[in-house]
């Protein structure tokens, strides 16, 4: 693995959150760094304008044991967000060895990433929770300014990797962007990938 690829360019650590990243009590890792520029983004500012600071993965597991007791009673553990948690995978499987598996990792992804590391992602994050945007690749660009060609396979990707229950797919309604019938559209692209699980909501701005 890459020297770089060790350290994790941190912007903010949030701790004793429930029910908004997965199960049990989690602590939000929050990562530089996004392939996108999403129109609505709530992390805009602290991406464009925080420096982060790079850390090992022993350094993150000495700021977070703090609430240890609180992972394993609950079932919990880290959140890695950001930005986007997957450009960290290498980063992340790394605190996974010298963790072990004693608490759940999850991370919240576009899926907008290279293939390989989705791959390196499936080995070492308990669940994933996937803001898909849309599947009309048209609104897609508009709102996020990419291409989503790479992302539904590399949910075919995950889903074959991981299975079903173990990826959580939010589907959002995004004003001035997109409207009910493409989500509905959106939700059956999604169900013929493979994913049973969704997360439907509307961006507030
Ligand atoms: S993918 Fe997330 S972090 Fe990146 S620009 Fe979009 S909303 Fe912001």
């Amino acid at each position: 693995m890459a020297e770089k690829e060790l350290l994790f360019p941190l912007l903010a650590i949030d701790r004793l959150r429930t029910d908004t990243d997965g199960e049990g009590v989690t602590t939000l890792v929050a990562g530089a760094g996004c392939p996108l520029k999403c129109r609505w983004c709530i992390n805009k500012k602290l991406l464009a304008e925080k420096q982060p600071g790079y850390i090992t993965p022993e350094e993150l597991f000495a700021r977070t044991r703090i609430d240890n007791l609180y992972f394993q009673a609950t079932g919990g553990g880290l959140c890695f967000g950001g930005g986007e948690a997957l450009l960290h995978a290498g980063f992340i499987a790394a605190f996974r060895d010298y963790t072990g598996g004693a608490w759940r990792l999850t991370a919240e992804t576009s899926l907008n990433v290279p293939p390989d590391k989705v791959r390196i992602a499936a080995g070492c994050i308990d669940e994933f929770i996937v803001d898909i945007k849309t599947a009309d690749p048209e609104i897609y660009r508009r709102y996020t300014g990419g291409d989503n060609a790479v992302v539904f396979e590399n949910l075919r990707t995950l889903i074959g990797a991981v299975g079903p229950e173990r990826v959580k797919v939010r589907v959002p309604l995004i004003p001035e962007f997109n409207d009910e019938a493409d989500r509905e559209k959106t939700v059956r692209i999604l169900r013929e990938a493979g994913a049973e699980r969704f997360d439907l909501f509307e961006y507030r701005v």
